[in-house]
C-alpha cells in the first residue's frame, strides 16, 4: 500500500531538507518521522512513538508541542544540527484533502541569534567563504546586528578554520568543490553548501566597499541567508572591508596565547584582556570591544582618532560619568533593528526603540558640553532620528509582549481605535451594573457575572441561592458541582457589541502597530549607524574608565620601529595579583639592537615579560592607554606569539609539532615591521636539536627578516650569540638566593643569567627531599665535567666536541631555507640530522 497522501507529502518536504530536522506542523504539535525521529528522540530525550500511513510499516515518530518548540530548536541547532519549519500554510477549515504545507524558514548555527542559549554581548555570524590563489576570501554578516565584513584569509583551508574559530562562527556556506575541500578538516563548523541556484539579486551596493574578488562570497552568502531564512535582508550593512595595512594582524594561535579574548585554558572570560577592559554598559558597546580585540588598527590616525577622545573623557570625569548612565538607558539598537528589519518587533521592542532614542539628545548636549572640542565633533555625529521619534509616538507607554493582545497604541492616537475602545469599556460597565441590578432583583449578594471563551457572559448563582434565581428571564447554560450558570437575551445582546467593539478594536490596532513597525523600517539604516556611534562612545567611556582605575598612560607613537616601554607592567596578572605587588620592567628596542634574549630561572616572570610587551601593543593599537610609567611605541602590522606549553590537544599534534608549526608561520609571514614573541623555543625535543633549532631561528631572524623580537630561552648557551649578531642583547629575570632558597625578584636586567635555579624551583613545589638531594649532588657533578669540556673549547659553541658529522649537520641547518620549507619538510630533516648525530 502507498504511503497516505500526508505522508507522501512529508517525504516531498524532507528530500528537499536532507540535512535538517524537519519540523512538520500538525495541528499543535512538530512531529518528526523517520530517521529524524529516531534522531530527535534521542537528542532531546523525548519519548519516541510510531504511527501508520505506510502500508504496513510503522513509521517511527516524536513531536514537540508548538507552543515550546523554541526550547528544542535551541538544543538541536546547539548541538551543531539544523532544522526546517514546515507550517501549514492554508487554514485546515478551508480545504479538502491535506492541507499544503511550507518550510517558512531554516533555522540553522550561523542564522540562530535570538533565544536563550545565545549571549547577546557577543556578535553571531554566518559565513562563507570562496577559494583565491593562496589563499581564501572571507565574508561574514551577524543577522540579528546587520553587521558585514569582508576579509583575505592567506593560507590554506586551516587558516580560514582557525579565523573561523577565533570569531566564533559555527556555520560556513561554501559551494560545492570547496565543500569537498573542507569537510575533513571541519570540525566545529557546519558547512552549509549553497549552489547558487535560487534566483536572489543580491544588493550590489552592499558589496561597494569590496574588491571584486571578494564579492563572489558575499553574494553567495546573501543568497544563503535569503533563502534560508525567508525574511527581509534590509537591514544588512555594508560589507565593510579594510585594506591591507590597516589592520594589525594576529593569527589564531596568537590570540590564544596572549589572551585576549580567550583564555588558553578554555572559553573562560577571567584572565583574559576583555575580562580587564569590558566596562563597557551596554551589549552594542561590549560586541563593539570585541571586534576591536580581534582586529587593532595598524593606521596611526585612526588609532590617535580613538586617543583624542578617551584623552577628551579622562579629563571630563563628570561628563563620562553622566554618559554611562545615559548609555545604560539604552537598548541594544543593533539587534532592535533586525527584529524590525525582520517583521518581528514587538510591541515593546518599538517602545524601547523609542526610549533609547529619547536619551540621543541628553547624550549629544552632555558632549557638546563637555567643553572638549573632540567629544563635540564627535556629539554631532550622533543622529537623533527625529522622524523614528514621531513614528514611534503612537506607542504606549507600557505596551505588552504580545502584538494581538491589545494596548500597544496610546489613546488619542486615531480616533477609531478610540471608539472602539470606549465602546467596549462602556459595555463593560453595563455589565458592572446589570451585575448590581440583578443582585437587587433576586436579592442573591453572591449573584456574579462572569465570563469565559465558551459559552461567553453568564450570571453564576451558588446552589444554595438556587431557588432564588428568575427562572423566567433567566436562561441555564451550564452546571457546575456548586454553582448554576445562566444567561439573558438582554446579557447576549450586550455581549455581541461588545465582543465586536474589542475584536475590531485588538485588529485595527495590530493593523496601526504593523503599519508603524514597516514605516520605521525605512530608517533601519540610520538607526544602525547612530548604534555604532553610540556602542563605540560605550567603549571610549569603558579605556577611559580602565585608564584612570589601573593607571595607564597614554602611548606615544612613532614613525620608526623603536619600542620604549618605561615601567610597563602586565596588566592581566597585576590585577590577578590582588595585594603583591607587581614589578614594573623596562622593554627598549632600538633600531641599532632589537632583538631580546632573555634567559632566567622558570618561574622567573620571563613569558610573563613578553606577554606584556605584547599586550602594550595591542592595547595602544586598539586606542586605548596602556599600563606603563611611559611608552614610546612604532605601529606594528603583525604580532606572532609562540608562547608557553598549551599543546594543541585538541588536533591531536605534539607540543613540539605545534611548536615548529608556530614558528614556520611566523618566520615565514612576519617583516621587519612586526613582532615576534618566542618562548623557549627547542624545548620539546632533545637538547642538541632544540639548541640548534633555536639559534638558527635566531639567526634567520636577526639577518632576514629583522622583526622586533624577544625569545627567552633556558638554553644558557645562546646568550654567547651577542657576540656574533650585533642586533641582539641579553637580559635576564633576576632571582636571588637566599639561605639556599630561591627569591624571584621579576626584574629584567641587562646581561644574562648566570645560574639555573630548577632545583629550587622543584624545591617550591615540595618535590620529595631525596630527589631534591640527588639532584643537587647530580648537578655539582654535571657542573664539574662541563667545567673541564668548556676550558678546551675557547669560544662558547654549543657543541662541547665538533666531529665532521657535527660539522656537516651545522652546516646543513646554516644552509636550509627554513621560509620554503613545510613542517613536514622541517621534521624530515630534524631526523635527518638527528640520524647524522648517533651515529
Ligand atoms: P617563566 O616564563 O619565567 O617561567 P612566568 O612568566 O610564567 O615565568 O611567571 C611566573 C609567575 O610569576 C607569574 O604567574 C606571576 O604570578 C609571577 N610574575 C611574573 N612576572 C611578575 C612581575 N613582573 N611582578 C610580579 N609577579 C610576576
Amino acid at each position: 500500500m502507498a504511503p497516505t497522501p500526508m505522508i507522501q507529502q512529508y517525504l516531498q518536504v524532507k528530500a528537499e531538507y536532507q540535512d535538517a530536522f524537519l519540523f512538520f506542523r500538525l495541528g499543535d504539535f512538530y512531529e518528526m518521522f523517520y530517521d529524524d525521529a529516531i534522531k530527535a528522540s534521542q537528542l532531546l530525550e523525548i519519548t519516541l512513538t510510531s504511527r501508520g500511513g505506510n502500508g504496513d510499516d510503522r513509521i517511527p515518530m516524536c513531536g514537540v508541542p508548538h507552543h515550546a518548540a523554541q526550547n528544542y530548536i535551541d538544543q538541536l541547532i546547539q548541538k551543531g544540527h539544523k532544522v526546517a519549519i514546515c507550517e501549514q500554510v492554508e487554514d485546515p477549515k478551508l480545504t479538502k484533502g491535506v492541507v499544503k504545507r511550507e518550510v517558512v524558514r531554516l533555522v540553522t548555527p550561523g542564522t540562530h541569534t535570538e533565544g536563550k542559549s545565545i549571549d547577546s554581548k557577543s556578535n553571531h555570524f554566518i559565513a562563507a567563504a570562496e577559494e583565491l590563489e593562496g589563499g581564501f576570501s572571507l565574508s561574514y554578516v551577524d543577522i540579528s546586528t546587520g553587521e558585514a565584513t569582508a576579509t583575505y584569509i592567506t593560507g590554506a583551508g586551516q587558516a580560514l578554520l582557525q579565523e573561523l574559530q577565533s570569531l566564533h562562527i559555527r556555520e560556513l556556506v561554501v559551494s560545492d568543490q570547496l565543500f569537498l575541500l573542507l569537510n575533513e578538516e571541519a570540525q566545529d563548523v557546519v558547512l552549509s553548501i549553497e549552489p547558487m541556484e535560487f534566483s536572489y539579486a543580491a544588493d550590489e551596493t552592499l558589496l561597494a566597499e569590496c574588491p571584486e574578488e571578494l564579492k563572489m562570497g558575499c553574494r553567495r552568502l546573501l543568497t544563503y541567508i535569503a533563502r534560508t531564512q525567508q525574511q527581509s535582508l534590509q537591514h544588512i550593512q555594508t560589507f565593510s572591508f579594510n585594506e591591507n595595512g590597516q589592520l594589525l594582524t594576529i593569527d589564531f594561535h596568537s590570540k590564544r596565547n596572549l589572551e585576549l579574548l580567550q583564555s588558553i585554558r578554555g572559553g573562560e572570560a577571567k584572565g583574559t584582556l576583555l575580562w580587564l577592559l569590558d566596562e563597557t554598559v551596554t551589549a552594542m558597546g561590549s560586541r563593539k570591544l570585541k571586534q576591536w580585540l580581534h582586529q587593532p588598527l595598524a593606521n596611526r590616525r585612526m588609532i590617535e582618532g580613538r586617543q583624542q577622545l578617551v584623552e577628551a573623557l579622562i579629563s571630563q570625569y563628570f561628563t563620562r560619568v553622566e554618559l554611562q548612565g545615559l548609555l545604560k538607558e539604552v537598548y541594544d539598537l543593533e539587534r532592535l533593528s533586525g527584529r524590525i528589519a525582520f517583521g518581528s518587533a514587538s510591541g515593546r521592542d518599538l517602545a524601547q526603540l523609542r526610549s533609547s532614542l529619547e536619551k540621543v539628545p541628553a547624550i549629544a548636549s552632555e558632549l557638546a558640553n563637555s567643553g572638549s572640542e573632540r567629544l563635540t565633533a564627535f556629539g554631532e555625529k550622533l543622529d537623533r532620528c527625529g522622524e523614528v521619534c514621531e513614528l514611534l509616538e503612537a506607542i504606549s507607554e507600557n505596551p505588552p509582549l504580545s502584538a494581538k493582545e491589545g494596548g500597544i497604541i496610546r489613546e488619542g492616537f486615531n480616533e477609531k481605535l478610540d471608539q472602539f475602545r470606549y465602546a467596549s469599556r462602556n459595555g463593560k460597565d453595563w455589565i458592572a451594573e446589570l451585575e448590581q441590578r440583578e443582585r437587587q432583583l433576586t436579592g442573591i449578594k453572591s449573584l456574579k457575572i462572569g465570563y469565559n471563551r465558551i459559552f461567553g457572559y453568564y450570571i453564576e448563582v451558588s446552589k444554595a441561592n438556587m431557588h432564588l434565581a428568575d427562572l423566567e428571564r433567566y436562561e441555564r447554560k451550564q452546571t457546575l458541582a456548586n454553582a448554576e450558570r445562566y444567561i439573558t437575551p438582554e446579557l447576549k445582546e450586550k455581549e455581541a457589541l461588545i465582543l465586536t467593539a474589542e475584536e475590531e478594536s485588538l485588529s485595527l490596532e495590530y493593523e496601526l502597530f504593523v503599519q508603524i513597525r514597516d514605516e520605521v523600517k525605512q530608517y533601519i539604516s540610520r538607526i544602525q549607524k547612530l548604534a555604532s556611534t553610540l556602542s563605540e562612545l560605550d567603549v571610549y567611556v569603558s579605556f577611559s574608565n580602565v585608564a584612570e582605575k589601573y593607571r595607564f598612560v597614554k602611548p606615544e607613537f612613532n614613525d620608526s620601529r623603536e619600542i620604549s616601554i618605561i615601567d610597563g607592567r602586565h596588566p592581566v596578572v597585576e590585577k590577578m595579583l590582588n595585594k603583591q605587588h607587581y614589578v614594573p620592567n623596562d622593554c627598549v628596542l632600538t633600531e641599532q639592537q632589537n632583538m631580546m634574549l632573555i634567559t632566567g630561572p622558570n618561574m622567573s616572570g620571563k613569558s610573563t615579560y613578553m606577554r606584556q610587551v605584547a599586550l602594550t601593543i595591542v592595547l595602544a593599537q586598539i586606542g586605548s592607554y596602556v599600563p606603563a610609567e611611559s611608552a614610546n611605541l612604532p605601529i606594528v602590522d603583525q604580532i606572532f606569539t609562540r608562547i608557553g606549553a598549551a599543546d594543541d590537544l585538541v588536533s591531536g599534534q605534539s607540543t613540539f609539532m605545534v611548536e615548529m608549526l608556530e614558528s614556520q608561520y611566523a618566520i615565514t609571514h612576519a617583516t621587519d615591521r612586526s613582532l615576534l614573541l618566542f618562548d623557549e623555543i627547542g624545548r620539546g625535543t632533545s637538547t642538541y636539536d632544540g639548541m640548534a633549532l633555536a639559534q638558527s631561528m635566531i639567526e634567520y631572524i636577526h639577518d632576514h627578516i629583522g622583526a622586533n623580537t624577544l625569545f627567552s630561552t633556558h638554553y644558557h648557551e645562546l646568550t654567547a650569540l651577542d657576540q656574533t649578531l650585533d642586533k641582539l642583547n641579553n637580559v635576564h629575570v633576576a632571582a636571588m638566593e637566599q639561605s639556599g632558597k630561591v627569591v624571584f625578584l621579576h626584574k629584567v636586567k641587562n646581561g644574562p643569567a648566570d645560574k639555573s635555579y630548577g632545583i629550587h624551583v622543584a624545591e617550591l613545589a615540595n618535590l620529595p627531599q631525596a630527589i631534591l638531594g640527588r639532584a643537587r649532588d647530580l648537578l655539582k657533578s654535571f657542573e664539574e665535567g662541563k667545567k673541564q669540556k668548556v676550558s678546551h673549547v675557547e669560544q662558547l659553541s654549543f657543541f662541547d666536541e665538533r666531529d665532521t658529522d657535527t660539522e656537516e649537520v651545522l652546516q646543513a641547518i646554516a644552509d636550509v631555507n627554513i621560509a620554503a620549507m613545510t613542517p613536514l619538510q622541517s621534521l624530515q630533516l630534524l631526523n635527518d640530522l638527528q640520524a647524522k648525530l648517533s651515529k
